[in-house]
């Protein structure tokens, strides 16, 4: 079979693999959709978890071609996505929900090859079985939605809170249906982007700012003189966050959602941390997220195509890695 393969930093081409038996307990699934991420873009530079050569990709959907031994309920024909995430079940951490920081960690297209290829084995207990009314591409967006379900759940949203977003990427958009329905009275977006910006506010950010004007829309106007609630990094930029952090207010809450390089820095004022009552959180992919993201989308609470920039091929996505990212793409799908 045909898939895409990170073979070091900055390195990809299209091989010839075998195709991927199903083992016990296992399906193999062939991909209709998969959807790029940032994640993708780290470890294709080599700034990620992964060790080379890995086949990327986490964010897929398709059509089950076999069935392994043990596996019931599911048949070939079947349409599916599956949650990416390998968790072993039986650490410390699994066995305390926090299967998102299992000893024997794993995910399909970041540890073990992933779904940037024609055919992908995954365990039968991942998979869900999607409803005629879901399409391949909307399907491809469980992952991301599961992301934001995880980051919903770190941040315990209160109702009527105050919320500024950096970052109205692909992810930020979801994020700011996710903070809409969830009980946000204000969400100030900000990017670079007026096209990004203009999304954001359909998607229901109350207020868009481009990043060249923070200082004097949100800064020096009196209504924000105490920052906000809820403060969330969604562009994984060092030199951002040290901009986003000085808005969090009295007993606010940071979330860092964006994925920084891994040896990133930056400065935080610990003064500022203990005299504010500051909480920060991480929110780190999946934990046990997957199955209410795929009913969260199921239901529409939040629009995913409309984030679809643009669809291409595997062999157009070796030279999508490799150019120059425009500030106003959001989601790149392939479609097999
Ligand atoms: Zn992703
Ligand atoms: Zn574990």
């Amino acid at each position: 079979m045909k898939a895409l393969v990170i073979e070091g930093a900055r390195q990809a081409a299209i091989r010839e693999l075998p195709y991927p038996e199903p083992g016990k307990n296992e399906v193999t699934i062939e991909v209709k959709r998969v959807g790029i991420c940032g994640t993708d873009l780290h470890i294709f530079e080599g700034e990620y978890l992964s060790h080379f050569p890995i086949v990327p990709g986490h964010e897929f959907s398709g059509v089950i071609h076999s069935v392994g031994e043990g596996v019931t309920g599911l048949h070939a024909g079947d349409r599916v996505s599956a949650d990416p995430s390998l968790f072993c079940g039986a650490c410390q951490f699994c066995l305390t929900q926090r299967g998102n920081h299992c000893e024997r960690w794993g995910a399909l297209g970041v540890t073990k090859n992933g779904s940037m290829a024609e055919y992908i084995a995954v365990p039968a207990a991942n998979v869900v079985k999607l409803p005629n009314s879901m399409g391949f591409d909307e399907a491809a967006f469980i992952e991301p939605v599961a992301c934001i379900v995880h980051a919903m759940n770190r941040l315990q949203l209160k109702v009527g809170s105050r919320v500024i977003l950096f970052g109205a990427g692909a992810m930020g958009q979801q994020l700011i249906q996710a903070l809409s329905v969830s009980g946000a009275s204000e969400v100030v977006a900000v990017d670079i982007s007026p096209g990004k910006l203009a999304m954001a506010l359909e998607n229901g950010a109350t207020k868009a700012v481009l990043s060249q004007r923070l200082a004097e829309e949100i800064k020096a106007d009196p209504q924000y003189r105490f920052g906000f609630d809820t403060v969330i990094d969604v562009t994984g930029i060092p030199a951002v966050i040290e901009t986003a952090m000085p808005y969090i207010g009295p007993a606010g809450t940071y979330l860092q959602f964006g994925v920084t390089p891994d040896h990133a820095s930056i400065r935080v004022n610990p003064f500022e941390l203990y005299h504010k009552d500051w909480t920060l959180l991480g929110s780190m992919a999946i934990n046990h997220t997957f199955i209410p993201a795929f009913h969260w989308l199921k239901e529409r609470r939040i629009q995913v195509k409309p984030l679809i920039s643009k669809t291409i091929s595997l062999e157009e996505a070796i030279p999508f890695f490799n150019e120059p990212k425009s500030p106003d793409l959001l989601k790149v799908q392939i479609e097999l």
